[in-house]
């Protein structure tokens, strides 16, 4: 058996076709979506993230304007460009791309972020209405992105057991309480460094989220089979084969696809979806000034 591949990329345009639309109901009502990328120091990956963020923006109809700050750039000076940024009613959405450098307050920089302008959904305010069970504000993206993508591929997790490995701020944690919300209702497990015996945690997955950033440590055959698996993790590794002499993998052996029944690509299943949920929040963030 071979797993049907849940395609991030096909889907994320998919959704950036709709927002095409809600862009321009939004522009007739004099309305311009716009996203301010705030980007500090000079992090290769950084780069490639905030430009492919760029582009979205571009296909989606949305202005993006991009604030470049140097590598040594101040704490007040960050609080300061954000708070011009809250002030500014032209922006719809902020975003500091993460990690911002040493010595820098990344928490103290996302509770500055107006959370009505928090389009990577980080902010206090809207992680807390996740515990609330609200699930219809600014949602983290890419927490957003794997709730995305089991409802298109219509998986029914009522009753399920979900595993998510991994408890972070920004993917872990607020997966598993999407994953938990009345009208998904998985039961889930959350698994992390400390977890014994992951393994048969695995085995007994039929939603199998890993968000851990450790290549291919989850193998096949802790796969329960036809399980869904979803690979959060983007790890770089050593490929003497491949012409840059490195290639991108998953948390997932991708042998996993002989064993499950649906699974996503790395790259090209989250990643992508990340990035289409940030166009939709910096959508709907607009939306929500009309109101
Ligand atoms: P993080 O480092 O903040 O969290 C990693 C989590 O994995 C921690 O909770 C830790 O307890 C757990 N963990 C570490 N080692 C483990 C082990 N051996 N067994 C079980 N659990 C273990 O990372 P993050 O920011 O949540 O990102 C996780 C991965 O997802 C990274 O590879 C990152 O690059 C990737 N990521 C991808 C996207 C995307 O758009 N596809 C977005 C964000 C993060």
């Amino acid at each position: 058996m071979s797993a049907t591949l849940l395609d991030g990329k096909v889907l994320g345009l998919r959704v950036e076709e709709t927002l095409v639309e809600r862009v321009a109901a939004l522009k007739i009502k004099g309305v311009h979506p716009h996203l301010a990328v705030v980007l500090a120091g000079d992090d290769a990956a950084s780069q490639v993230y905030v430009r492919n963020k760029q582009r979205a923006c571009e296909r989606c109809g949305i202005q993006s304007t991009r604030i470049d700050l140097p590598q040594d750039v101040s704490q007040e000076k960050l609080m300061q460009v954000v708070a011009d940024l809250n002030g500014d009613d032209s922006i719809h959405g902020i975003l500091v791309q993460s990690p911002t450098p040493d010595g820098t307050d990344e928490i103290a920089i996302t509770e500055a972020i107006n959370p009505t302008k928090d389009v990577d959904g980080f902010h206090p305010a809207n992680l807390g209405r996740l515990v609330m069970g609200q699930s219809d504000g600014l949602l983290p993206c890419t927490p957003a992105g794997v709730m995305k993508i089991i409802e298109d591929a219509q998986i029914d997790l009522k009753g399920a057991n979900a595993l998510v490995i991994g408890r972070s701020r920004i993917v872990g944690m607020p997966l598993a309480l999407l994953l938990a919300q009345k009208g998904i209702d998985a039961t889930v497990t959350i698994a992390h460094s400390r977890t014994n015996d992951i393994e048969n945690l695995c085995r007994n997955a039929d939603l199998l989220v890993a968000a851990i950033g450790r290549p291919e440590i989850i193998e096949a055959d802790w796969i329960k089979p036809g399980a869904t698996v979803i690979d959060v993790g983007i790890n770089r590794i050593e490929d003497k084969s491949s012409k840059s002499g490195s290639r991108l993998v998953g948390d997932v052996d991708s042998s996993a696809m002989e064993v499950a029944g649906y699974m996503t690509p790395v790259p090209g299943g989250v990643g992508p979806m990340t990035i289409s949920m940030l166009m939709s929040n910096t959508v709907r963030a607009a939306e929500m000034k009309l109101h």
